[in-house]
């Protein structure tokens, strides 16, 4: 009898004993295919030896410091990695333990800017349903995923208000060009500013493409530039959420390199320690440092854990090697594999609606009827069922976790490694053919 308090007290997960490249080993001595490296955070695949020996000489040279009165060399070198080259005009890093803290410190840093800026009346965030940012009650107010926040009501926060998320599968109409969705959600946003009062919002939220809540939903062309010219005309923020989808996950480094616009402040986890080092972080435009630093001259926030340096080590390291062995190339190539793998094998099932993502950051779409998008609704749990199935068949695959509102279909998250082989993702893609085949 296990005395953790599990996520699920009816059936707790088998033990893992050790892990390697996409492999897992449990307890009892099977092998998973980690297709989706936990949540999308295992980029290096496990226990990679470059990564491994940087912690060993951390711990060895030093431990911890608390970050309030001391930096560190590996949280130096990070930031450098980060933002020395300024990508974007983000030119500064903080560093906290998980994505959650991150959206915690983002929501504050932005309102900290605002004062720092005499504008203490800007304290609103727009951001929109079904998304997801965070557990910590701040971070699950700013989502809009109903099975997250409902067993947790009411929220801490009333400051937050929704908008449609970017979800061209259901929500485009029919006959509505790209565009003119794009100018149909700017207008949104455009009109709930005007509903709160533009000088309230401090910023707008959003993820470039949609991880769990979603499956993999990039928005449609143009659409951030245009929510971004919302946010410039008002003065408020862009807080981009790159917590999923970041640090190279959809073949650039930041997804939104590939929308032609720069967030104020982005988000960062997940890929960001590939899992060897529970760490998080923000990164900052220039001006809200110069703010910060010209005003009362200090962040009033902090963790005991933040910039850990072994988390920091870990991390620089993680960096180095998607750099110098020139992974995003990887992403690339073995993302337009998988893509075309699933196209080939599922493109035609009749319940799989939607294949999308981008890079190494692919999801699946299941749904009860093709033609009419019409969902299997949550009783049924398709996706959870399919995760049991590809489990079954050797491989780890995450099932979304937006199906609870009935707005939008299940969906399976395919997450693996970017050292992940041909071989391995032909093997990813077979898998979760078999799992889908299985239970559909
Ligand atoms: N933001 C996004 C987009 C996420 O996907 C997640 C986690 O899945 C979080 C924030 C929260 O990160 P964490 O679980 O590390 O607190």
């Amino acid at each position: 009898m296990t005395r953790i308090l599990h996520r699920s007290s009816r059936s707790a997960p088998p033990v893992a004993v050790s892990a390697q490249g996409p492999w897992i080993t449990q307890a009892d001595g099977r092998r998973l295919l980690d297709a989706c490296g936990g949540a999308a955070v295992s980029c290096l695949g496990h226990g990679h030896p470059r990564v491994v020996e940087a912690i060993r000489r951390q711990v060895g040279q030093l431990d911890y410091v608390h970050s309030g009165s001391f930096s560190n060399e590996a949280a130096e070198e990070l930031a450098e990695v980060l933002v020395g080259h300024e990508p974007g005009g983000l030119t500064g890093a903080y560093f906290v333990s998980s994505g959650s803290e991150a959206m915690e410190a983002a929501l504050k840093l932005a309102r900290q800017f605002f004062l720092e800026h005499g504008q203490p009346q800007r304290q609103r965030f727009i951001a929109r349903r079904q998304s997801y940012h965070g557990n910590t009650l701040g971070a699950l107010a700013a989502g809009g995923n109903a099975l997250r926040r409902e067993p947790y009501a009411p929220l801490l926060a009333d400051a937050f208000s929704h908008v449609s998320p970017a979800y061209a599968y259901r929500n485009r109409r029919d006959g509505e060009s790209e565009a003119d969705y794009t100018t149909r959600l700017a207008a949104e946003l455009e009109a709930e500013f005007q509903r709160l009062g533009p000088d309230t919002v401090a910023a707008f939220i959003a993820e470039p493409v949609v991880g769990a809540t979603l499956g993999c939903a990039p928005a449609p062309a143009g659409y951030f530039r245009a929510v971004r010219e919302v946010c410039d005309r008002h003065g408020a923020l862009l807080i981009l959420d790159e917590v999923m989808c970041g640090m190279g996950r959809t073949g650039t480094l930041h997804a939104w390199e590939q929308e032609g616009i720069a967030p104020d402040i982005q988000t960062v986890a997940k890929g960001l320690g590939g899992g060897f080092q529970p760490i998080g972080g923000l990164l900052i435009a220039g001006r809200i440092l110069d703010a910060i630093r010209d005003g009362s001259g200090s962040f009033k926030h902090g963790h005991t854990y933040g910039a850990h340096p072994i988390a920091c080590a870990a991390a620089l390291e993680v960096q180095r090697v998607i750099q110098e062995e020139a992974l995003l190339v990887q992403v690339q190539s073995m993302g337009e594999r998988l893509r075309q793998g699933l196209e080939a094998r599922l493109g035609q099932h009749p319940h799989v609606g939607d294949i999308r993502g981008r890079g190494l950051f692919q999801a699946v779409e299941l749904v009860a009827d093709r033609d009419s998008k019409a969902c299997f609704g949550p009783a049924l749990q398709v996706n959870l069922r399919i995760r049991d199935a590809a489990l079954k068949a050797g491989m780890l695959c995450y099932p979304g976790t937006g199906t609870a509102d009935g707005l939008h279909g299940d969906h399976v998250l395919l997450a693996p490694p970017y050292i992940a082989s041909p071989a391995e993702i032909d093997l990813i893609v077979e898998s979760l053919a078999t799992a889908v085949e299985a239970v559909t």
